[in-house]
């Protein structure tokens, strides 16, 4: 084993939090390590596969237009989202479990880190998924307008530009497996792995910001439960929650839904582990505006329950619960102009009947024409609005669709198949509002912190879009400029 080398801050991880906590560490003075379990090739965590919206509290349509480098050349329709708002969203998807004070922080907290984002050199732009195209407008869901420029990709490439261009150190294929610790519980740094063999370093503080256990089969049916072992990873295949229980077993509090998870329909062919050629393509959220089915060709769940970026992140579970975790969705050419560009990644079925369709689809022709057949006699379709909740609800049926119910009746028929893809895990750590991680007592252990989706308390059940890069760029800032502060003059090994 190598000899010790201390920096004031160690990062681990190099993702969106990571890096947001690594840069505000470095701006402070603190001299940083980012260790990153990645080849360079292949760093940045989900981050660099994420659709990279971000979910931020506005006041207006002004103060959001005006983060865009130059206006937007069509017309734009957005709703504020003061924090309030915001703070109602996450309190409501999350059945009201979600953790009020580190709720209030991310909100209170979303716009000025956006802002000084942009600072670092972090770009926006529209966002892609979820603006709804009527004629010339697109009209924007509140609260998730702006992605980064050029989505994920974009993002990762602008954090480690920040980072880099102010000589923060990151290691590759370094691996953390362990937090050392003095007797008194204090953290004094890691024991790192690395292909060259292992080493210690020394830390004046170490945050956590490795990301969930989604990537790891064995802890995803432990925690999750049976049948989650064999799901498409959406993301990094790094994030295997090693640092998660080092962390559980320095004496960190575990926090938040450990059972749950931010699980879409994802493309049925998409490939087990994230691509990154594909990133967030293989995703699948444009079923409000159509049926989704099983193998048996019945209807499992309310597709118009809400906007998709209210409903995405639990409906993967439902696909699971199906037999052979598969589905269909299905829709006709009233609704085929309004599926999101990332449909063109996809194969589906597609033919002039519904019995023709069955057929290709492979599901029991009977059942599938009954079943559309039924739903078209519920949906009224009298005032469909793509681009509000339009209570176009079907009358009398199980399950019911809650909006945007119009009839299956315009051939040909598209069916694009799915599967269930996992993003993150909810489960984490404890963390207080300064980002410091808490112990099974509810005390901070001195030098350690956690941010991103490695901590838990956020979400449960359900989670609406965006809200993930913003609470790990939030308490990312927050971490490293705590940790920076913690930074020791005289600095004695021990
Ligand atoms: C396809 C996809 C699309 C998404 N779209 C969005 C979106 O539009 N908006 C949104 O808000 N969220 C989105 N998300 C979720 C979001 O990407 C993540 O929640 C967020 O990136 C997590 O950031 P993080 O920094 O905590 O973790 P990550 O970005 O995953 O980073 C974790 C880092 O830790 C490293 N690491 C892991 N273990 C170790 C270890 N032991 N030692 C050293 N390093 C380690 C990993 O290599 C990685 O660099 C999406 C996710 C996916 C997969």
């Amino acid at each position: 084993m190598r000899a010790p080398r201390r920096h004031d801050v160690i990062v681990v991880g190099a993702g969106n939090a990571a890096l947001t906590a690594a840069v505000a560490a470095h701006d402070l003075g603190a001299s940083v390590l980012v260790l990153e379990k990645a080849h360079r090739a292949t760093r940045g965590g989900n981050t660099r596969f994420s659709g990279a919206v971000f979910r931020f509290a506005y006041a207006d349509r002004a103060q959001v237009l005006a983060l865009l480098p130059t206006p937007p050349a069509e017309e734009i329709d957005v709703e504020p989202y003061p924090p309030d708002r915001y703070y109602a969203d996450l309190v409501r998807v999350t059945g009201g479990l979600a953790d009020p004070v580190l709720t209030r922080v991310l909100v209170d907290r979303s716009l000025e880190t956006v802002r000084w984002m942009t600072g670092l050199g972090v770009e926006w732009e529209l966002s892609e998924i979820f603006g709804v195209r009527d004629g010339a407008r697109r009209r924007f869901p509140p609260g998730v307008v702006l992605q980064t420029r050029g989505a994920g990709l974009g993002l990762s490439a602008a954090l480690f530009r920040a980072a880099e261009g102010r000589g923060i150190e990151i290691a590759y294929e370094a691996k953390a497996v362990r937090l050392r610790l003095a007797s008194d519980g204090a953290v004094l740094g890691l024991v790192v792995r690395e292909p060259t063999g292992t080493r210690e370093v020394d830390a004046g503080a170490v945050i956590l910001a490795s990301g969930g256990f989604e990537a790891n089969p064995e802890m995803r049916a432990r925690y999750l439960g049976a049948g989650w072992d064999t799901v498409v990873v959406r993301g990094t295949a790094y994030n295997t929650g090693e640092m998660l229980a080092a962390a559980l077993e320095a004496g960190a509090q575990p926090f938040g839904q450990w059972s749950g998870c931010h699980a879409t329909p994802v493309d049925a062919t998409a490939p087990p582990v994230g691509d990154l050629r594909l990133t967030d393509k293989t995703n699948r959220l444009s079923y409000p505006y159509g049926i989704m089915v099983n193998i048996h060709g019945r209807r499992f769940i309310d597709e118009g329950e809400d906007f998709s970026q209210y409903t995405y992140a639990k409906i993967g579970r439902a696909i699971l619960a199906q037999m052979q975790a598969r589905a269909w969705q299905i829709f006709d050419q009233r609704t085929v102009p309004l599926l999101e560009e990332r449909y063109a990644t996809g194969r589906p079925a597609r033919a002039d009947t519904i019995e023709a369709l069955a057929d290709a689809m492979g599901v029991p022709r009977a059942a599938l024409v009954e079943e559309v057949r039924a739903f078209n006699a519920a949906a009224r379709g009298g005032g469909f609005d793509p681009g509000t909740r339009d209570g176009c609800v079907t009358q009398g049926l199980t399950p019911p669709k809650s909006n945007w119910a119009v009839p299956l009746e315009r051939p040909p028929f598209v069916a694009y198949p799915v599967t269930c893809g996992i993003t993150f895990t909810y489960g984490g750590l404890r963390i207080d509002e300064d980002a410091r991680v808490l112990d099974t007592e509810g005390r901070p252990i001195p030098g350690l912190y956690a941010t991103g989706e490695i901590t838990g308390g956020f979400f449960y059940f359900n989670y609406p879009a965006g809200a993930g890069l913003m609470r790990g760029a939030v308490f990312g800032r927050i971490a490293g400029e705590h940790a920076a502060r913690l930074k020791v003059e005289a600095w004695v090994p021990r």
